[in-house]
Order: C-alpha cells, then sequence, then structure tokens
C-alpha cells in the first residue's frame, strides 16, 4: 500500500514539476511571482468586487458614483500613485471622474481606464457557485477590479516602480456629460501624455476588442402640401408627407444596409397635419380623409470610422433631396461616441496580449468582430493612440437584471492584464 502511495506522490511531483518547467520555460521567474500573488489573493478580489457592487451607482446617483471612486482613490494611493478626484461642471450633473498617476522612466506610459457608474440599479452582490451576482458586476466594477489588482500584483513585487502609469476611472461612461470636450477633456490630455491605453470593459477567454462601432444620431423632417385626401397623387397635390418620409427611410435601407458595420435604425416616426417635437417626445395630429404635411423620423447611426460615417451622411443627404412633386425634406447629424477604428497599432497591442496569453497557458487571444460591441469610452482617445479594449472580467447580462461576473476566471484576467502591463513598461 505505501508503495502504490509513493509510487502516487512521485508521479504528482514529476507532473507538477514539468508543469512548473513548461511555465516557467515561457514566462521569467518576476512574472511567476505576479501569478503566484494572483492566485494567493482570489478571496480579496473578490471581496473587493462585492464591496463596490453593493454601492449602488448608476450614472445619476452621483453620490453613489463618487462613493466608489473613493474606494479606488484610496486602494491607488496604497500602490504609491498620486490619486485625486476630478470635479464636472455642476450644470453637467455628473460627478465628475478618479484619476490616479504615478511616473517612472522606463517602457510605454500606458492609460488604463475604466468606468465606476452602472446603467441599472437594485441588485445587490450575491454569490452562486461561480458566478457572482449584482448590478454593474461585469459591466464593469469587475473590469475595475481586474485593472487594479494587475497592478497591486506588480505594486507587492516591487515591478511597478520604474512605470509610468495613469489610471482613469470616469464616473458616466454609460451616459457622458455634455458637452464631452469638457466631460471627456481630462481623458484627452491623459492620453496625450501616454503611448497607449487599455480598457478593461467585459472580456472574453479568446478574443479581445481592437475596434469599436461609433454612433451619432440624425433627425429627418419633411414638409408636403396638405388638402383632401382624394387629391393625393394628382399633380396639385402631391403624395404627402407620410409617403415622403417612408420612401427616403426605404432607400436608406436599399441602398446602405449592406455597408460592413455600418447600422442605422429608424427608431421613432411620426406624421400627420400637426407634429411638434417637445423634448424626447414627438406630438402627432391628423384625420383620414387629410393629406399628411409634416413627418419626422429620429434614428441613429452607427460606423467603423469617420470615412465611413461621412460617406453614409452624403449618400442620406442625397436620397433626401430627391423630393417626390410636392414634397420636401432636411435632414440633420448630430455627432455622438466617435469610433474606434482597427488601426496596426491596436493589432500589435492584440499580439502582445495574444503572446502573454498563450505563456501563461490560457490559449489564444483573437480580435473580437466589432459588429459585436456598442460604443465606448476608449473611443474618445483612440485617434491620438494605440488602444485594445476587453481586458476586464468575463460575464452575462450587462444592462440587464441578473447581471453576473465569472468569479472563477478572475484570475486568469488579471493574470493576463498584470502580465501585458509589466511587458509594456520594462
Ligand atoms: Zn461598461
Amino acid at each position: 500500500m505505501r508503495k502504490i502511495i509513493n509510487r502516487v506522490l512521485f508521479v504528482i511531483a514529476i507532473v507538477g514539476l514539468s508543469s512548473i518547467f513548461n511555465y516557467a520555460q515561457k514566462i521569467s521567474g518576476d512574472e511567476q511571482k505576479i501569478v503566484n500573488y494572483i492566485d494567493a489573493h482570489t478571496e480579496d478580489v473578490i471581496a473587493l468586487l462585492e464591496k463596490t457592487v453593493n454601492i449602488e451607482s448608476p450614472t445619476e446617483n452621483l453620490s453613489g458614483v463618487r462613493q466608489v471612486g473613493m474606494i479606488f482613490k484610496e486602494e491607488f494611493q496604497s500602490l504609491g500613485f498620486n490619486s485625486k478626484w476630478l470635479e464636472m461642471p455642476a450644470e453637467m450633473k455628473r460627478t465628475g471622474h478618479l484619476i490616479a498617476e504615478k511616473t517612472g522612466t522606463k517602457g510605454k506610459r500606458v492609460l488604463l481606464i475604466g468606468h465606476l457608474d452602472t446603467v441599472l440599479t437594485g441588485e445587490k452582490f450575491r454569490r452562486e457557485g461561480t458566478k457572482g451576482y449584482g448590478t454593474g458586476s461585469s459591466d464593469m466594477k469587475a473590469g475595475n477590479v481586474v485593472l487594479y489588482y494587475a497592478l497591486k500584483a506588480l505594486h507587492a513585487n516591487g515591478l511597478l516602480k520604474d512605470a509610468s502609469v495613469i489610471v482613469m476611472l470616469t464616473g458616466d461612461e454609460e451616459s457622458s456629460g455634455k458637452p464631452v470636450e469638457v466631460s471627456r477633456g481630462d481623458m484627452i490630455t491623459a492620453a496625450r501624455r501616454s503611448d497607449l491605453v487599455l480598457s478593461f470593459e467585459n472580456g472574453a477567454s479568446s478574443t479581445a476588442t481592437v475596434a469599436r462601432r461609433g454612433s451619432s444620431g440624425w433627425q429627418l423632417e419633411v414638409t408636403a402640401k396638405t388638402g383632401h385626401s382624394s387629391q393625393i397623387f394628382k399633380e396639385t397635390m402631391g403624395s404627402g408627407a407620410v409617403f415622403e418620409a417612408t420612401r427616403i427611410i426605404n432607400q436608406f435601407y436599399e441602398t446602405l444596409r449592406n455597408e460592413k458595420y455600418l447600422t442605422f435604425n429608424p427608431s421613432v416616426i411620426a406624421g400627420g397635419t400637426e407634429v411638434e417635437i417637445n423634448g424626447g417626445n414627438i406630438i402627432t395630429e391628423g384625420k383620414t380623409n387629410v393629406v399628411p404635411a409634416k413627418a419626422i423620423v429620429r434614428g441613429d447611426l452607427r460606423f467603423i470610422s469617420e470615412e465611413q460615417k461621412e460617406a453614409a451622411r452624403a449618400k442620406m443627404r442625397e436620397i433626401v433631396a430627391r423630393s417626390l412633386p410636392g414634397a420636401s425634406a432636411k435632414i440633420t447629424f448630430s455627432d455622438g461616441i466617435p469610433a474606434m477604428p482597427p488601426t496596426a497599432g491596436n493589432y500589435a497591442l492584440l499580439k502582445q496580449l495574444d503572446a502573454v496569453s498563450q505563456d501563461l497557458d490560457f490559449g489564444k487571444i483573437e480580435a473580437l468582430d466589432p459588429g459585436e460591441r456598442g460604443a465606448g469610452d476608449i473611443s474618445y482617445v483612440a485617434h491620438l493612440l494605440p488602444g485594445l479594449d476587453g481586458l476586464g472580467a468575463t460575464g452575462k447580462n450587462a444592462h440587464a437584471p441578473s447581471e453576473y461576473t465569472d468569479l472563477d476566471t478572475l484570475p486568469r484576467q488579471i493574470k493576463r492584464a498584470a502580465l501585458l502591463i509589466y511587458r509594456l513598461t520594462r
């Protein structure tokens, strides 16, 4: 019996040693220390996630957002960062952002971004097996924790000393304060003193984000001759504002809908004798025996680059201008979040993350299809420096009830982020 046990122990020892050797060939001694630190602190990671999820912080809850910010302010201070709260003007109705910064002399200057706010509210932290439920758990309180623990693992091993790092956790990612020149001004100046940006929005096991589509809005206003409905289609009357509006959106559909990564959603349509815009509402009035005089359509437009956005707008204007007899129309566009186009610099960062992941035996990482992702904060600085998004935690049901984060994959995500930051800041 003893012999068998000894043999079993021997086999376990060999398997254990060989896996250490395999690991050791691909990652350095310092990197192994980072990995060990993360393995030894998984419960602390979950405790910090629980603490931040249990403070409700939808964008409009200014004190809640700030409270979450204050937790990270202290945490980053403990890592030797100069950590401060950036106030926003009161009329913006946004609480501000946390910025934590340290300077060093080696490697690339990295900007790491996350956000403190959530969309919904109401669900406290609840652990069920490997899932950590709670509002904002995966989008992106766990992402902030991944970002923080990656740096903490470096700091604990004395590996952060020479690095230049700026951390920015915004308080209004889910609904950015207007004007964006002000609410994103600090992020843009932080990007100007950095070489690259890593964003910790929801992650995945084998993909990262090299591109995000931008979003923008449009409004179509149509006017037409009005009169007795029996006269519609006659040369003297024309076809009314509703037919003109539907001609236009149908031609948008026929002309533009197959363009890769471009989407447009006519979300509201109203037509009649009278159409009045009242804030977010459109009020309309009409009778079945009257040819409608007015129509309004509102929608969004999502795009992969500024060029694509401008080209789509030009085509839309062209379609709008081909008015039916008796009608005229105009379209106005509004800018929202810019696009993060898939640049060579972004792909180079992806390659580095992929190498880190493979060296850790976590498998390959490829580019996520930009069509799978909405717009995000990183897009505001994507024109200034290379970047990568999707480095946060994995989970499900973002912006929905029963949101959760996968607790069992948190160590993997932290290790990948920590080693990537470590290698970039050498
Ligand atoms: Zn998010």
